[in-house]
């Protein structure tokens, strides 16, 4: 069976884990502080708050930003749910737009179209959708026109870059996931990235109860803190996150040389990506198809996603606007094939024989 997915620790992390274990200091601490610095600097940012998933993450990067309760947040139709909720934890409404078809990310004029017709609207929360960076040109133009925040989630995007500027960089603030699946992990947990001290700061007393001075509470926050833990892991997977990616890459340039079926459309192949899924789509109603073939041949494969997010069903009391002209095509089209760096050149091999044949 080749796996879709799959996490790749080592001795270093086993090492690293032990050693928390044996300090007896295993809540938020030292390596947290220096899992944060890594990746501030990884990013080339000046703040980075450690939390304990990518979802909490991207809820403090909300509020940090100043999202409130009533707040409208233009975003992708096209995401994990997380992306949504986190708008919707803060009491912010989502405003969902269209993606495109060759990079499965929003469509910036559609961005501007909403802003052009409602003045009220504070932000825009992007997705870095399967690890290609969105064209940041178009939208940090509008941000600035409309005078917006702009929030990046880059849960799928570790490393992605435009010109040697790394994701997470362009925006007043973002937020990472280290879920396992993704092209690092710590197990559960996530990372708010900023330049802005104030951000950094709000960020800081969310994460932690409202407090600066221990128990005294300047606002109602939460326990969104990661562990010492998984920042020891943290340090281990972001010195190899470079290799991760390369990996990711490399195969990916073998599935573009190699794989040649006409009912298939492959990814856009794009500089600065960095494979989080490699996701094809498949023509003429031939998905379910497909997906018998890889099963009979034991190889893993993921449907990101089977449904937009404004038609899932929890959210079926707010009435969202249903019909997304190109997610609604691309949903039933899409399947993403492994790509993960742990794969082998026979492995590799093996799955552009079943599509070549297919
Ligand atoms: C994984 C993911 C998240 C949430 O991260 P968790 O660490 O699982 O909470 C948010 N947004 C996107 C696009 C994701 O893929």
């Amino acid at each position: 069976m080749i796996s879709i997915a799959r996490p790749l620790l080592g001795e270093e992390e086993q090492v690293a884990v032990a050693k928390v274990i044996e300090s007896g200091l295993i809540a938020s601490g030292k390596e947290v502080h220096s899992f944060e610095g890594e990746f501030a600097e990884y990013c080339g940012v000046k703040h980075a708050i450690a939390a304990s998933s990518g979802t909490t993450a991207l809820e403090l990067a909300l509020r940090g930003v100043g999202i409130s309760p009533g707040d409208k947040v233009v975003t992708t139709s096209y995401s994990f749910i997380a992306t949504a909720n986190a708008i919707i934890y803060c009491g912010g409404i989502p405003v969902f737009v269209d993606i495109e078809d060759k990079s499965f990310n929003l469509i910036p004029e559609q961005v501007e179209n909403e802003l052009k017709k409602d003045a009220s609207i504070k932000a825009i929360l992007i997705v870095h959708l399967f690890g290609q960076p969105c064209d940041m040109n178009k939208i940090l133009g509008i941000a600035k026109k409309y005078n917006v925040k702009l929030i990046e989630d880059c849960a799928q995007a570790h490393g992605a870059e435009i010109a040697g500027r790394r994701v997470g960089s362009f925006g007043d603030a973002a937020a990472f996931s280290f879920y396992p699946t993704k092209n690092m992990t710590t197990g559960e947990g996530g990372m708010v990235v900023t330049n802005s001290d104030r951000i950094a700061d709000k960020v800081k007393m969310y994460i932690n109860h409202g407090m600066r001075t221990r128990y005294y509470h300047e606002v109602i926050g939460y326990n969104y803190r990661m562990t010492n833990i998984a920042a020891a892991i943290g340090l281990c997977q972001l010195k190899k996150l470079e290799s991760f990616n390369a990996a990711r890459r490399k195969n990916a340039a073998f599935y573009f040389e190699k794989i040649n079926n006409d009912k298939l459309i492959l990814p856009e192949n794009v500089e600065g990506h960095v494979y989080h899924q490699f996701t094809i789509r498949v023509l003429e109603n031939k998905r379910d198809e497909l997906v018998k073939l890889l099963e009979e041949k034991g190889i893993g494969y993921g449907i990101f996603y089977p449904l937009s997010m404004p038609e899932q069903s929890c959210y079926r009391e707010y009435h969202f606007k249903q019909e997304y002209e190109n997610t609604d095509l691309i949903k039933t089209q899409v399947l993403s094939i492994p790509i993960h760096p742990a794969l082998t050149r026979e492995e590799l091999r093996y799955v552009v024989d079943a599509l070549n044949l297919f």
